[in-house]
This record gives C-alpha cells, structure tokens and sequence, in this order.
C-alpha cells in the first residue's frame, strides 16, 4: 500500500465554502477534465460538487492480472462518497432522496468520445420512488432510471446498445410515438422492465460472478456501491479499448498516461422547459470569429447534444430562451477567457433556470481559428505576439494548405449541411468504415458518407478523403474529429437519406440516388455536397497565415530552405518563403526523353564513346540550371550531383530477356539481336546485390568523372550566363555519400579544375561553395577531417536513417514497421521523425565540423527538414537551416520559431 494521495475534492462543502484540492495545473494528476472542473470550482463558478480519481490510479489498476484496484483505493472512494453526500445533503441509493452521480473520463489529454460515461448513476428499484418524490415528475425518474440502465450495460456489462435501442424503437412504434419524448412514465416504467430482462438474458454472469442471481442469471445491480465501483472500473478499462488506442497512436499521445475518473453530482437539462444542455465556445472554433458559439437543447440530457440525435439550436438563442440562465452563461464565458487568456469550450447544463458547469478546456479549433484567434488575442492586448507564435501548430497548418474547389469551376451543388471542417475533397462514395479502410488500401479516394460518425468509425475517418453526415451540428463527433485531424467534412446534409444497409443514399428533393463507389466533391469551408470531381487548386499563404510567418520570420535562428528540382517547383518554395534550395537533385533531369541519351553514355565501352552522349546531356543540362538559377535568383540553389545507382537509369533486364526471347521466336536475325544481347549482358554486370548500398552518390564520381565533370560544367556555364545578363545567380555543389574525406578531396579537386577552366574560357568570375552530403555514419564521425574540404554540410538523414539502423528505406513501411509500431519497439517511423541515436549522429557532425572549419554552413535536407518535431531537434543540434518540400516551408518556419522561443518559454500543448 502506498500513501500517495489518489482522490482530489472539487467543489462547494455544505456551507458554500470552496472544498477543492487541484487546480488546472495537474491535468497529468486529474486529467483535462478533472483539472479544470477544479479550476473552475476555485474561481467560484458553478461546478457541481464532486471528485477525482487520478490517472496514477487508472495505471495502478492496470499493474495487477488481472486489474483491480490498488490497495487503499476502494476505501479512499468511499471517504469521498461520504464526503460528497455529506455535502449534497442526500446519499447514494437513499430510497426518500437520492443522490445520484455521473461517472465520467477525463485524460490529461483531450480524446473526445474515445473513453466511457455513465450518467444518473445511483438509481435502483427503491431509489427511483425516492427521485419520483422529490421531482413529483414520474415520467422523468423513469426515464432517467432506463437512461442509467441502458447507459451502465452498454458501458459496464458490455451488453450491445442496439438491444435497448430496438427495445425503445420497439416502444415508440407501439405508442405511436414520433420521439422518446412522447412516450409517458408508464412506456418508461415498462422500459426499465424490459431492459433489466435484456441485461439477464444477454449479459454472461460468468463474467460478472457478483451480479449472479440464484438461476445463474444477471441481475441488474441493486447495490450502489456496486454500480460505482464496477463503472469506475469500466472507465479505467476504456483507457484501452481500441477506438482509445487508435487515437492515442494517431494523436502521439503516451499509453502510460491513463485516464482520471470524476464523480460528479448530477445536475439535471432534462427536468422540463427551463432546463437545457449544452456546449459552448468562446469564439467561433471554425473562422475565430469573436463571438459565443455552440450549440444547446432544452430538455435534454447532455449525450443529445454532441450524439446529434435531435436538431439542436444556436447558442446565441439561448438568452431569448432563458434570459437569466443566458445572461449568466454569457459572464461565465467572458471570465474563463480571461482567465485561460485562450479559447475555451465548455459543456454546461442549465436545471430549471440555474446554470452548471460540467467542462471546460481550452477549445480546438481549426487552423483558420488558430490564428485568427492568436492575432485577435495579441490586438486585443491578452497575450503577446511569442504566445501567439508557440500556440499554433505546426502540424495543423497543413489544413491551410489543403486543396480548395477551384474558384473557375462550374459544378452544380446537390446537398448542402454545415461547413463543419475546411478544406475540399473527391473521392468515390463509401458507406462504412470498414469499406473505407479497404479502398484506401487499394489506392482510392473516398469520402466517407453516414448518418453520422461514432467512435467506432475512427479508423475509416483516418482512411477517407473527407467526411459526409446527414446528421448532427458542428460539435457532433464528425465534425469535432475532423477538425482535429484536419480532414474536410461536411455534416447534418440533411436531405440525404442515407440507407447503410443497401448501401445507397437518396438526395431528397431530386431523383439523384449515391451509390457507392459514386464520385463525389465535399467542401467543408462551405459545406456543399457535389456530384462528380470538382477541380481543386492549391490554397495561397496569405492573410493571418502570413502574419503569424512573418512574427515567426523574427524570431527564428535557424533558416529555412525547399527541396526542388524544378523552376516551378523553386518559385512554389519561394512564395512560401523559402530562402534557397537546400537540395537540388538532379536524377530526374536524367530520366524521360533523357534517358536514351544517359543509356548511351553508360553502355559506351571507352571514354571517346562518351563524348557524344556527353556533349548532349551538358547542353540540355545547362538549360536546367539556367532554369533553377533564375527562379532562386539571389538565394542559395545547393545542386547535388548525380545519385542514384546506375542501373536506374537502364532497361530491365527481365523485359530486355523477354524481348530477345520474342526476337529469336518471330525470327529476327542474329546480327539484329546482337545489341540487345549485349546490352542484356552489360545490364546484368551492372546488377548489385544492394544496389543502395552499391555504385551510387560520389562513388559513380569516383568511377565515371566525366558525368560529374559535365555536371559542374553546366552548373558554371549556366552562372556565367545569368552574370552575364546581370542576374545574381548563387549555385552551390553538393557531393553525395561521402564516408572518407578522400572521396571528397578528389571530386572537390577535379570540380575545381572544371569550374577554373569555365571561368578562363568565359572570362566570368566563380565562387561556388562545394560541399558534401552527410547521410553514412563514418561520415558524421570523421566530420572533423571532411569538413576541412568541404564548405558546407548537408545532412541527407533519409540516407543516414537508412544505414544507422540498417533499414532499407523503400522496404520497412510496407514490411516490417507497423508491427514495429504496435508492439512498441519503436514509438515513431524514423523516417518521418528524426531518431534520438540519428539525432545523435548530426549533432556529432555538426560540432565536429565546426571544430575544424569554424565558418561551415550546416542544414538537414531529408524528409525530416519539413517535420516540425524533427525541426526543434535540430534546432537543439545548432544547424544553419533546415530544407523541406515547397509545401512544408512554411511549418518549418513556424517550427524553427517556436525551437528559438522555446529556449525561453515552453510551447502549450493544446491536445
Ligand atoms: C537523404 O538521404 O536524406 C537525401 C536527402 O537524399 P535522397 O533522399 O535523395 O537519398
Ligand atoms: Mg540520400
């Protein structure tokens, strides 16, 4: 037994006093939720009383086989059990005046609607007189009695929610009810009969022992400290469910955290037409606009709202509704904004006419919202211009650089729901998830349609294109999860009447049936549904995006480069703000109509054979550069020389063996086959075991010198003719896979021969910078030795991820890293995020180098260059720049800058 404290107070004591042990600063301790509902309590807001069980306990649950709760526990609840009902007046179970519980999640980060709850907890047989007593509603005791019922089965004892569901459906028919809310006390009453009958017929008591009545069958529990301790259970054990699981890997976020579990006193939005539920922001979580926003129901409970199950009304007709509920709803929302200096989402009830708060965290928003919110907040003086740079996410700036419809486009719109996630999509219409995981693995684009998402459909959401519902407001769970992964969706479509079984979807209104497999287009910035592919166009780093760039321009260190090959591609970077090309590679230039031209040159069989196919490649080759060079005119263009294994660049041997098979059989003659037996021949000497690991990078330098020499030639000519015309080119000529300084030594040496001897002929005056790419480890370890001839490193840690760990780069995603990922013996792909011992290596070539050429300029060219985790590390490792794809740039930026500021303060961790 430990003595570690494992339960915290929130809330008023009996006395209106303030009895609450945590504050918003231990959400690892309370959870999300837990931490702030005690923040709450202690500025004084309405907060149902209640309590917390921490994370800590959730991970000790899980330290026993099976589970179970530490030592200590059990007794600790019921300390604050006591506590609670000696607060509330009223005790659990009590047959006169119930006390009754909602038992819900709450991890120290947000994973919305991934874990369980169970509301009205504390009802039984005799309980439920007590509430009908003291409510002298019937209709309501009873339903809150078969809400608890169906609640803590589907949850707790696992029985399947469908049962209850057919049950109530079953019900509603018989009565000629339209909505639940038709049917009276009595229909309820009989409810609850048949509900606990399910429970006994499907729910095995193997499985519950304690719940066993005399015929070997469950019985709902009667015991409320049963009923508590069993959902305090289940909540732990939702920690691991799989929808759980799936978001914390999509999320990042660590297993060992747990989950908190808060008992909260139960505040009623179902007690008639002055009570109501809802969720509300701060600011519009979709633009930022400054304004209250959200969505409520009268007379309802919580789940109704965010389930989608009833249309909900506009937050901002809440005050007309209920003028004093409102009006102090509108304080509570001004005051926890200044106080979180963020924007906040809170959930609230409001029981005949007196307002509660039930969460509050600060809100997620869209990327649009992030800024706009940040720059609003900074003019408005609540917080500074570094805060606003550290909140927004690198990651999720990727939603601005989503795909639009194309403003030229005609489309004609079928269905139009609500804009609940920008960005556009296309992609063949699906029905369920599984069906969406299944296209997506065969290489096709869907837009996942449903009624509306649940948990369940986590997996299919992550697969599709964007996301379609005919039902549910802009808080329901589609539109909060697609938000937060920043996938367009579209919800509440309601004239689509969506038939999941047949899979199919008819547009009310027209005679246009979606079937699947159906293309369609969604945009989610305004909500419209079309038939057939829109053409869709890249977005512009414009407005508040460049406001927040050019704040993060000031304060970063480090600079940031794009990887591009291409004069368009060199202009794209440029827009986003790129200051150079930090990796030039020149394979492509070799392949298309070229190729024939390199095949030439390769299967020459002397130097003088060569010319020709030479002569050829520098004149198209000087027409790349010139095109690079003016694009990035003033700016760094780092050209790395030829890479790739040779035979890429050659015929495939099986199609050359198939082709000369074909030959020999229509009776082509001998002396017609000979050539492509040679080459065939030729082709199959050149074949390696592991051609990455083979003749490629300056190793085809050190073997074929004329390629390079003509590589450096054309770099030198292209420069002296821009000079020439007065532009400002600026090249740079990067040398790959170097492992000893003598591969380095002798190419810098032949390349320096080659640009004196431009230089003399052209009469122009050179100074390129010749450096190396570090991308082995016996480079990054002799970095001191090759940095005295190289000026400038470039680490290439695609490659260099490749040969530390010994991974084949082109095989492991496929092959063998998921399993990898699940069993936890890596907790990233290192190829998207920079590996600690990689990491390690960069920074031993950095500090190396500088040891020895003190003015060596130091930049990452891999994929890790755009990925904005990757991006600090390598901050910390004190390199010059780092260079990404076009379109990462400007996350890189902003990534760079929050690296630079976080050396002072930390950034927040808004998940
Ligand atoms: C690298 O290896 O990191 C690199 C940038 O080069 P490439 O991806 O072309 O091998
Ligand atoms: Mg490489």
């Amino acid at each position: 037994m430990t003595d570690a404290k494992r339960v915290y107070a929130f809330g008023k004591d009996a006395h209106g006093g303030n009895n609450t042990e945590g504050n918003r600063d231990m959400k690892m301790v309370l959870g999300g939720k837990g931490a702030n509902l005690a923040e709450m309590a202690n500025m004084g807001l309405p907060v149902p009383p209640g309590f917390t069980i921490s994370c800590q306990a959730c991970m000790e649950y899980y330290n026993s086989t099976p589970p179970a709760f530490p030592p200590g526990l059990a007794e600790e609840i019921d300390g604050y059990v006591a506590d609670l009902e000696g607060k509330m007046g009223k005790t659990l179970g009590d047959p006169s005046d119930p006390l009754l519980v909602s038992v819900r999640s709450g991890s120290p980060f947000s994973m919305p609607g991934m874990m369980d709850t169970v509301l009205n907890l504390g009802l039984n047989d005799v309980s439920v007189r007590g509430l009908i007593a003291q409510t002298g509603n019937d209709r309501f005791a009873w339903d809150s009695y078969r809400r608890f019922i169906q609640m803590f089965s589907k949850v707790v004892l696992d029985a399947k929610g469908d049962l209850f569901e057919n049950a109530l459906t079953t019900k509603r028919h018989a009565r000629n009810a339209a909505t639940d809310a038709d049917l009276g006390a009595d229909d309820l009453r009989d409810l609850v009969a048949e509900f606990k009958e399910i429970v006994a017929v499907n729910v095995s008591a193997k499985e519950f022992p304690e719940l066993a009545d005399g015929g070997g069958r469950v019985a709902f529990p009667q015991d409320v400290a049963i009923q508590l301790r069993l959902a305090i259970e289940a909540v732990f054990r939702s920690w691991m469910n799989d929808r759980a699981c799936e978001y914390r890997k999509m999320e990042r976020i660590p297993d060992d955290l747990g989950t908190a579990v808060n008992v909260q006193s139960m505040v009623f939005g179902n007690k008639g037409e002055t009570s109501a539920t809802g969720v509300a922001f701060t600011r519009n979580p979709a633009d930022g606009t400054n304004e209250f926003y959200g969505d409520f129901l009268t007379n309802a409970q919580g789940e109704d709202v965010v389930a989608g199950i009833r249309n909900t009304s506009a937050l901002a007709d809440l005050p007309a509704v209920l003028p004093e509920a409102g009006g102090e709803l509108w304080k509570v929302l001004s005051t926890l904004e200044s106080h979180y200096r963020d924007m906040c989402d809170i959930e609230f009830t409001i029981e005949q006419g007196t307002l509660w708060m039930l969460q509050t965290r600060v809100g997620k928003r869209t990327a649009r919202a992030a800024l706009k919110v940040a720059i609003d907040m900074v003019e408005e003086g609540l917080i500074t211009r570094e805060e606003a740079v550290l909140r927004i996410d690198p990651a999720q700036l990727d939603q601005l650089l989503h795909p639009q419809f194309d403003a030229k486009a005609h489309y004609e719109v079928v269905a139009k729901g609500l804009n609940a996630s920008p960005g556009a999509a296309v992609g063949e219409v699906v029905f369920t998830s599984a069906d969406a995981v299944e296209a997506r693995a065969a290489g096709r684009n869907v837009i996942l349609v449903r009624w509306e998402t649940t948990p369940d459909d986590l997996r299919g959401m992550i697969a599709a294109q964007g996301i379609l519902t005919s039902h549910g407001g802009k808080t329901s769970h589609a539109a909060v999860v697609a938000r937060g992964m920043g996938k367009p969706c579209v919800c509440g479509a309601e004239r689509l009447k969506i038939d999941a079984e047949k899979k199919q979807a008819v547009i009310s209104g027209t005679d246009i049936v979606l079937g699947e497999g159906d293309i369609i287009s969604i945009d989610g910035t305004t909500g419209i549904v079309v038939m057939g592919a829109v053409e869709l166009v890249e977005p512009e780093v414009s407005g508040d995006f460049d406001t927040i760039l050019s704040w993060s321009d000031e304060y970063r260190t480090m600079g940031v480069r794009a990887n591009a090959d291409t004069p368009d591609d060199a202009v794209l970077g440029r827009r986003f703000g790129a200051e150079g090309i930090g990796l030039c590679r020149t394979e492509h230039m070799f392949l298309g109509d070229r190729k024939q031209i390199v095949q030439d040159m390769i299967i020459s069989e002397d130097e003088a054979g060569r010319t020709a196919p030479l002569a050829e490649l520098l004149k198209v080759q000087v027409e790349d550069y010139l095109g690079i060079f003016a694009a990035m005119d003033g700016l760094p263009v780092t050209v790395r020389l030829l890479d790739p294994p040779l035979h890429e660049f050659l015929d495939s041997p099986r199609e050359l063996a198939v082709e000369i098979a074909r030959m020999e059989c229509t009776g082509v003659s001998q002396s017609e086959i000979a050539p492509k037996r040679r080459l065939l021949a030729l082709v199959d000497s050149m074949s390696e075991m592991n051609p990455m690991l083979g003749l490629r990078g300056c190793r085809l330098g050190i073997m074929f010198p004329e390629i390079y020499g003509m590589q450096v030639r054309a770099i030198a000519i292209a420069t002296c003719q821009l000079k020439a015309q007065g532009r400002d080119p600026r090249p740079e000529i990067m040398i790959p896979l170097v492992s000893v300084v003598a591969e380095l030594e002798t190419l810098r040496a032949e390349s320096e021969a080659i640009l004196a001897q431009v230089q003399a002929q052209e009469g122009c005056v050179l100074d390129i910078p010749i450096g190396t790419m570090i991308e082995l480890p016996r480079a990054a370890i002799t970095a001191d030795e090759i940095a005295k001839v190289a000026d400038f490193f470039s680490f290439g840690t695609n490659d260099l991820t490749q040969t530390t760990f010994g991974f084949s780069r082109d095989d492991i995603e496929s092959k063998f890293l998921p399993r990898y990922l699940e069993r936890k013996i890596l907790l990233r792909n290192p190829f998207e995020t920079v590996d600690s011992g990689v990491a390690m290596l960069v920074k031993m070539g950095c500090d190396l180098g500088r040891k020895t050429n003190p003015k060596i300029k130091l930049g990452v060219c891999g994929e890790h260059g755009g990925d904005p985790e990757s991006v600090k590390i390598f901050h910390a490792a004190g390199l010059t720049y780092v260079s990404c794809s076009p379109y990462r740039v400007p996350l890189a930026r902003l990534a760079a800058a929050q690296a630079a500021l976080s050396e002072k303060a930390p950034a927040s961790d808004n998940r």
